[in-house]
Protein backbone atom coordinates (compact mmCIF):
# COMPACT_ATOMS: atom_id res chain seq x y z
CA UNK A 1 0.00 0.00 0.00
CA UNK A 2 1.08 3.46 -0.93
CA UNK A 3 -0.11 6.64 0.81
CA UNK A 4 0.92 9.78 -0.43
CA UNK A 5 -0.20 13.24 1.21
CA UNK A 6 -1.36 15.51 -0.98
CA UNK A 7 -2.36 18.39 1.60
CA UNK A 8 -1.66 19.25 5.48
CA UNK A 9 -3.11 22.45 5.96
CA UNK A 10 -6.03 23.62 6.93
CA UNK A 11 -8.62 26.65 6.50
CA UNK A 12 -8.25 27.64 9.77
CA UNK A 13 -5.97 30.28 9.98
CA UNK A 14 -4.96 29.71 6.23
CA UNK A 15 -1.89 32.10 5.31
CA UNK A 16 -3.71 34.86 3.00
CA UNK A 17 -2.33 36.67 0.33
CA UNK A 18 0.41 38.95 1.60
CA UNK A 19 0.54 37.98 4.77
CA UNK A 20 3.81 38.58 6.19
CA UNK A 21 3.99 35.71 9.11
CA UNK A 22 7.68 34.50 8.60
CA UNK A 23 6.06 30.38 8.20
CA UNK A 24 4.19 31.85 5.24
CA UNK A 25 7.53 33.47 3.95
CA UNK A 26 9.63 30.22 4.47
CA UNK A 27 11.63 28.63 1.91
CA UNK A 28 11.45 25.14 2.74
CA UNK A 29 8.72 23.54 0.58
CA UNK A 30 7.53 21.73 3.71
CA UNK A 31 6.39 24.43 5.09
CA UNK A 32 3.88 25.30 2.00
CA UNK A 33 0.34 23.49 2.69
CA UNK A 34 -2.17 22.77 0.27
CA UNK A 35 -5.59 21.91 2.43
CA UNK A 36 -5.89 18.20 3.70
CA UNK A 37 -6.42 15.48 2.03
CA UNK A 38 -4.31 11.52 1.25
CA UNK A 39 -4.58 8.99 -1.58
CA UNK A 40 -4.83 5.30 -1.02
CA UNK A 41 -3.26 3.73 -4.05
CA UNK A 42 -3.35 -0.33 -3.67
CA UNK A 43 -3.05 -3.08 -6.42
CA UNK A 44 -3.29 -0.03 -9.23
CA UNK A 45 -6.63 1.58 -7.57
CA UNK A 46 -6.43 4.87 -6.01
CA UNK A 47 -8.99 5.90 -2.96
CA UNK A 48 -8.93 9.72 -2.37
CA UNK A 49 -9.58 10.84 1.07
CA UNK A 50 -11.89 14.43 1.47
CA UNK A 51 -11.89 16.88 -1.86
CA UNK A 52 -11.44 19.94 -0.60
CA UNK A 53 -10.35 23.48 -2.17
CA UNK A 54 -7.19 22.36 -3.53
CA UNK A 55 -7.88 19.17 -4.75
CA UNK A 56 -7.60 19.73 -8.43
CA UNK A 57 -4.32 20.89 -7.74
CA UNK A 58 -3.48 17.48 -5.94
CA UNK A 59 -4.90 15.86 -9.26
CA UNK A 60 -2.62 17.65 -11.39
CA UNK A 61 0.82 17.65 -8.96
CA UNK A 62 0.16 13.63 -9.27
CA UNK A 63 -1.51 12.63 -12.62
CA UNK A 64 -4.29 10.84 -11.24
CA UNK A 65 -6.30 10.03 -14.02
CA UNK A 66 -8.80 7.63 -12.60
CA UNK A 67 -10.32 7.62 -9.23
CA UNK A 68 -11.34 4.89 -7.93
CA UNK A 69 -12.95 6.30 -4.11
CA UNK A 70 -13.74 8.94 -2.47
CA UNK A 71 -14.16 9.03 1.17
CA UNK A 72 -15.15 12.14 3.21
CA UNK A 73 -14.83 12.55 6.60
CA UNK A 74 -16.51 15.38 7.09
CA UNK A 75 -18.79 18.55 5.82
CA UNK A 76 -16.68 21.31 6.31
CA UNK A 77 -15.38 23.41 3.21
CA UNK A 78 -11.55 22.72 3.51
CA UNK A 79 -12.56 18.82 3.24
CA UNK A 80 -15.82 19.03 0.43
CA UNK A 81 -15.65 22.58 -1.42
CA UNK A 82 -13.32 20.80 -4.53
CA UNK A 83 -16.63 18.35 -5.23
CA UNK A 84 -16.94 19.82 -8.89
CA UNK A 85 -14.13 18.93 -9.88
CA UNK A 86 -15.04 15.32 -9.25
CA UNK A 87 -15.91 16.18 -13.15
CA UNK A 88 -13.00 15.24 -15.16
CA UNK A 89 -13.26 11.88 -13.77
CA UNK A 90 -16.60 11.44 -14.59
CA UNK A 91 -16.04 12.19 -17.70
CA UNK A 92 -12.92 9.92 -18.12
CA UNK A 93 -14.66 7.35 -16.34
CA UNK A 94 -18.02 7.33 -15.76
CA UNK A 95 -19.89 7.30 -12.25
CA UNK A 96 -17.62 7.86 -8.89
CA UNK A 97 -18.13 6.29 -6.05
CA UNK A 98 -18.29 8.81 -2.60
CA UNK A 99 -18.78 7.22 1.02
CA UNK A 100 -19.85 9.32 3.14
CA UNK A 101 -22.67 9.92 6.42
CA UNK A 102 -25.47 10.53 5.62
CA UNK A 103 -24.76 13.60 7.47
CA UNK A 104 -22.37 14.46 4.81
CA UNK A 105 -24.63 13.54 2.04
CA UNK A 106 -27.41 16.08 3.47
CA UNK A 107 -24.87 18.66 3.61
CA UNK A 108 -23.26 17.90 0.54
CA UNK A 109 -26.91 17.59 -1.39
CA UNK A 110 -27.76 21.22 0.30
CA UNK A 111 -24.72 22.85 -0.84
CA UNK A 112 -24.26 21.13 -4.12
CA UNK A 113 -28.21 20.72 -5.16
CA UNK A 114 -27.80 20.86 -8.96
CA UNK A 115 -25.13 17.75 -8.47
CA UNK A 116 -27.75 15.75 -6.61
CA UNK A 117 -30.66 17.07 -8.91
CA UNK A 118 -33.20 14.08 -9.67
CA UNK A 119 -35.27 15.73 -12.44
CA UNK A 120 -34.15 18.17 -15.12
CA UNK A 121 -30.61 17.53 -14.03
CA UNK A 122 -28.07 20.06 -15.58
CA UNK A 123 -25.77 18.09 -18.82
CA UNK A 124 -22.29 17.46 -18.02
CA UNK A 125 -22.99 17.60 -13.68
CA UNK A 126 -20.66 14.35 -12.39
CA UNK A 127 -22.58 11.67 -11.87
CA UNK A 128 -21.65 10.48 -7.88
CA UNK A 129 -22.26 7.21 -6.58
CA UNK A 130 -23.20 7.67 -2.92
CA UNK A 131 -22.70 4.94 -0.64
CA UNK A 132 -23.53 6.16 2.74
CA UNK A 133 -22.15 4.57 6.01
CA UNK A 134 -22.91 4.88 9.45
CA UNK A 135 -19.62 3.29 11.71
CA UNK A 136 -19.23 -0.20 9.91
CA UNK A 137 -16.51 -1.50 7.84
CA UNK A 138 -17.19 -1.58 3.82
CA UNK A 139 -15.04 -2.31 1.06
CA UNK A 140 -13.47 -0.27 -1.74
CA UNK A 141 -11.50 -1.35 -4.68
CA UNK A 142 -11.00 -4.75 -2.59
CA UNK A 143 -9.10 -2.87 0.66
CA UNK A 144 -11.22 -3.01 3.83
CA UNK A 145 -12.13 0.65 5.15
CA UNK A 146 -13.48 0.67 9.04
CA UNK A 147 -14.12 4.07 9.70
CA UNK A 148 -13.25 5.56 13.00
CA UNK A 149 -15.70 7.89 15.01
CA UNK A 150 -14.28 10.79 16.37
CA UNK A 151 -15.46 14.38 17.83
CA UNK A 152 -14.28 17.30 15.97
CA UNK A 153 -15.72 19.68 18.79
CA UNK A 154 -19.42 20.42 17.88
CA UNK A 155 -20.03 17.76 15.05
CA UNK A 156 -19.15 14.39 14.39
CA UNK A 157 -15.70 12.98 11.86
CA UNK A 158 -14.81 9.76 10.74
CA UNK A 159 -11.15 8.94 10.31
CA UNK A 160 -10.66 5.60 8.27
CA UNK A 161 -8.15 2.49 9.07
CA UNK A 162 -7.07 0.19 6.03
CA UNK A 163 -4.86 -2.52 6.72
CA UNK A 164 -2.39 -1.10 9.19
CA UNK A 165 -2.41 2.70 8.20
CA UNK A 166 -5.11 4.82 9.52
CA UNK A 167 -5.87 8.37 8.82
CA UNK A 168 -7.10 10.67 11.28
CA UNK A 169 -8.38 14.35 10.82
CA UNK A 170 -10.34 17.23 12.48
CA UNK A 171 -10.15 15.06 15.45
CA UNK A 172 -10.75 16.71 19.22
CA UNK A 173 -11.29 13.69 21.01
CA UNK A 174 -12.10 9.94 20.51
CA UNK A 175 -14.07 7.74 22.75
CA UNK A 176 -12.44 4.77 24.03
CA UNK A 177 -14.23 2.20 22.10
CA UNK A 178 -13.51 3.76 19.13
CA UNK A 179 -9.65 4.06 20.20
CA UNK A 180 -9.85 0.14 20.16
CA UNK A 181 -9.75 0.44 16.17
CA UNK A 182 -6.55 2.51 16.14
CA UNK A 183 -4.32 -0.29 17.88
CA UNK A 184 -1.65 -1.76 16.55
CA UNK A 185 -0.95 0.68 13.76
CA UNK A 186 2.34 1.10 11.40
CA UNK A 187 1.43 4.43 10.42
CA UNK A 188 -1.19 6.84 12.23
CA UNK A 189 -1.85 10.16 9.88
CA UNK A 190 -3.53 12.99 12.84
CA UNK A 191 -4.42 16.42 13.00
CA UNK A 192 -2.24 18.41 15.15
CA UNK A 193 -3.19 22.24 14.78
CA UNK A 194 -0.66 24.24 16.87
CA UNK A 195 0.64 24.63 20.50
CA UNK A 196 -2.12 26.78 21.40
CA UNK A 197 -5.57 24.72 22.51
CA UNK A 198 -8.05 25.41 20.31
CA UNK A 199 -12.26 24.21 21.16
CA UNK A 200 -12.27 21.96 17.48
CA UNK A 201 -8.53 20.63 16.70
CA UNK A 202 -6.04 18.84 18.87
CA UNK A 203 -3.56 20.89 20.17
CA UNK A 204 0.28 19.68 19.99
CA UNK A 205 -0.01 18.37 23.55
CA UNK A 206 -3.22 16.82 23.02
CA UNK A 207 -2.14 15.31 19.53
CA UNK A 208 1.37 13.49 21.95
CA UNK A 209 -1.35 12.63 24.28
CA UNK A 210 -3.09 10.25 22.04
CA UNK A 211 -0.44 9.23 20.45
CA UNK A 212 1.22 7.89 23.93
CA UNK A 213 -2.12 5.71 24.78
CA UNK A 214 -2.27 4.74 21.08
CA UNK A 215 1.40 4.08 20.29
CA UNK A 216 1.34 3.45 16.42
CA UNK A 217 4.99 2.58 15.33
CA UNK A 218 5.01 6.11 13.55
CA UNK A 219 3.00 9.26 13.29
CA UNK A 220 2.77 12.44 10.94
CA UNK A 221 0.84 14.96 12.09
CA UNK A 222 -1.47 16.84 9.46
CA UNK A 223 -3.80 19.95 9.05
CA UNK A 224 -1.40 21.84 10.64
CA UNK A 225 -1.41 25.89 11.11
CA UNK A 226 1.01 28.26 10.60
CA UNK A 227 1.10 29.52 13.86
CA UNK A 228 2.94 26.27 14.46
CA UNK A 229 5.66 27.30 13.33
CA UNK A 230 8.83 26.37 10.95
CA UNK A 231 8.60 22.61 10.09
CA UNK A 232 12.39 22.27 10.68
CA UNK A 233 12.32 23.43 13.88
CA UNK A 234 9.00 21.59 15.40
CA UNK A 235 9.82 18.70 14.11
CA UNK A 236 13.32 18.51 16.01
CA UNK A 237 11.67 19.06 19.41
CA UNK A 238 9.39 15.74 18.58
CA UNK A 239 9.73 12.33 20.23
CA UNK A 240 10.49 9.15 18.87
CA UNK A 241 8.63 8.00 15.72
CA UNK A 242 6.43 11.49 15.65
CA UNK A 243 6.83 13.64 12.70
CA UNK A 244 5.18 16.80 11.11
CA UNK A 245 3.57 15.43 7.34
CA UNK A 246 3.97 17.15 4.31
CA UNK A 247 2.72 18.03 0.85
CA UNK A 248 3.90 15.54 -1.38
CA UNK A 249 5.18 12.87 1.07
CA UNK A 250 4.79 9.27 0.20
CA UNK A 251 4.68 6.45 2.37
CA UNK A 252 5.04 3.01 1.76
CA UNK A 253 3.55 0.17 4.13
ZN1 LIG B 1 -13.45 20.47 10.19
ZN1 LIG C 1 -10.46 20.78 8.56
Amino acid sequence: MKITILGTGTSQGIPVIGSDHPVCKSADSRDKRLRVSAMIELNGKRIVIDCGPDFRQQMLKHNVDQLHAVLFTHEHADHTAGLDDLRPFFFRQGEINCHMTSRVHLALQERFSYMFATVNKYPGVADLTVQEFENESFKVAGIEITPVLADHGFIPVHGFRAGNFAYMTDVKTIEDKEKQKLKNLDVLVLNMLRVKEHKTHLNLEEALELVRELKPKRTYFTHISHHLGFHEEVEKNLPDGVFLAYDNLEINL
